[in-house]
């Protein structure tokens, strides 16, 4: 299969390559070895995505909204019937599991272009009767958006900044993060194919410096962040220095709070998968696992068994369930934190090497005893390390749990369905789970608050991210003036 791209960027309908810009390599995580180049977007290219977004948004916005939807949901169809090789360019994007691959990264993709394919035609606005007179309003696009991706999930990021977007009659200008550049490359080319008109979904390559020159460029109306915390401060800034529409998807510590009475295999499985899954490079995982005294110890023996049927290896092995880091410099990233939690005085209870294997594998990690005051559970560390903290009562829990800058995610384990809502409903998070974690439908919002970002993606919240209102006032009699 072809790895290398056809060219680096996907601009006004077509690949354009320009080798002047910043060379970047593509490096597969499983092997560490380059699979590919692409070269950082030069002035000259951002001026003919930023040019062809503007024009095209204008005839875009233009299309009968179930027009747009029926490109949209010819792109979801085409992106499932591709979802295999789609599927092995994401592992060698990412080095995440095919397994994870196949069944979640494509897929959630192709869900929210079907999604808001779906809602593009019944986007209406509304009919306010004053008596005589009336008010009507209008849903219309914002304009060029700028969707700004993080590295750990390259084709979703790509299709939930994208979808909404286009079916609110916007264009957009896609920078992926620099370690994978690969997947929305093929976006873009599914979405032409599938019949969108050229330069209303663009891609471009580059660093911080390429996502800085888009933020800051007049002629874009809005930013959409995936990313940390420290960069959505600065895009953020940038973007409100011109008043621009922003949503930021950002970083999280979230908490996970099981009780005595929770479903002790439930609760595992749940903790396994918000903080595992993808190598634990998720935002929304739920890092500090808060477990009520009384099911520490089973807690800590059932995952320990169950951490013990993990399959580490070759991602394109469909047995694999688990792979390495992104990067190098993420791996090291996080066996800093690792050798941290060992030193602040954690009790190791699994893992906490690096694996001697080709490629930038961690071992997963769980740390018990981990108290709130160290750095393992302070800080967002977008790795495969657990940290189990106890606790006695449910106040306690949801006072600890709160007590940090981040607010993305929250969930909470017990057969109390009372106290499973109570304890949600005092969580300040975003995206919460109960009996669950991470699920992430395109039908429900996602996103947090506190430093964990603004605005939501997904679902019918995300609409009014893409699009503002006008209202107009319509009198039916005469004029009354004072003079
Ligand atoms: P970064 O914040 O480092 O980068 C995010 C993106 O922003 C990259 O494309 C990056 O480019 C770009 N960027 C960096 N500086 C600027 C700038 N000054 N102006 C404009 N763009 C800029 O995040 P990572 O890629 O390291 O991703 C990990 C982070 O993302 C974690 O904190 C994680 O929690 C968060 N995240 C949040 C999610 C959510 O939905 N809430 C989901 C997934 C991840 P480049 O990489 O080329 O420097």
């Amino acid at each position: 299969m072809q790895l290398q791209p056809v060219a680096s960027h996907f601009v006004d309908g077509e690949y354009v390559e320009d080798e002047t810009g910043t060379p970047i390599d593509i490096i597969y995580p499983a092997t560490g070895k380059i699979i590919g180049r692409v070269y950082g977007a030069t002035p000259a290219i951002l001026e003919r995505a930023l040019a062809s977004a503007e024009s095209a948004q204008r005839q875009w916005a233009k299309v009968p909204g179930r027009e747009r939807g029926r490109i949209l949901a010819r792109a979801a169809r085409m992106i499932m019937e591709r979802n295999h090789e789609l599927s092995v360019l994401e592992t060698h994007d990412t080095g995440k599991p095919y397994q994870e691959t196949i069944a979640v990264d494509a897929t959630s993709g192709a869900d929210a272009l079907e999604y808001f394919g779906g809602l593009a035609g019944s986007l209406t606005g509304e009919h306010i009767s004053l008596g005589d007179d009336w008010v009507y309003t209008i849903r219309e696009p914002l304009g060029v958006c700028v969707g700004i991706g993080a590295w750990n999930y390259p084709t979703q990021i790509a299709c939930w900044k994208g979808a909404p977007a286009l079916a609110c009659g916007n264009a957009m200008i896609f920078k992926p993060s620099e370690t994978t550049p690969m997947c929305a490359l093929k976006v873009a080319e599914i979405l032409v194919v599938a019949g969108l008109p050229k330069g209303v979904y663009n891609v471009v390559q580059g660093l911080g410096d390429v996502g800085a020159a888009l933020v800051s460029d007049p002629r874009v109306a809005k930013v959409s962040l995936t990313g940390s915390v420290p960069t959505g401060r600065k895009v953020y800034a940038s973007a409100a220095s011109q008043m621009k529409h922003v949503t930021m998807e950002l970083g999280g510590k979230s908490p996970l709070i099981i009780f005595d009475d929770a479903d002790l295999d439930n609760a595992v499985g749940g903790a396994i998968n918000g903080n595992f899954y993808s190598s634990g490079q998720v935002c929304s995982n739920g890092t500090r696992v808060f477990v009520q005294k009384g099911l520490k110890e089973a807690f800590i023996k059932r995952l320990s068994e169950r951490l013990g049927n993990v399959v580490i290896g070759d991602p394109l092995d469909e047995a694999t369930s688990f792979g390495p880091m992104v990067s190098e410099a993420q791996m090291n990233i996080v066996l800093g934190y690792m050798e941290k939690g060992v030193s602040e005085g954690a009790r190791l209870v699994c893992g906490g090497k690096r694996i001697d294997r080709d490629g930038f594998y961690l071992e997963p990690t769980v740390f018990a005893d981990v108290t709130d005051d160290m750095t393992i559970a302070r800080e967002e560390i977008f790795g495969p390390v657990m940290s189990v903290l106890d606790f006695e009562t449910e106040e306690e829990a949801v006072l600890r749990a709160n007590a940090t800058e981040y607010g993305l995610s929250a969930g909470v384990f017990t057969s109390d369905l009372s106290r499973g809502h109570r304890v949600i409903s005092a969580l300040q998070a975003g995206s919460c789970f109960i009996n669950s974690y991470n699920d992430a439908p395109v039908e429900a919002p996602f996103g947090g608050v506190k430093a964990s970002g603004v605005g939501r993606e997904n679902s019918k919240e995300a609409i009014a991210h893409y699009s503002q209102v006008k209202s107009v006032y319509v009198r039916m009699g005469d004029v009354e003036a004072p003079f």
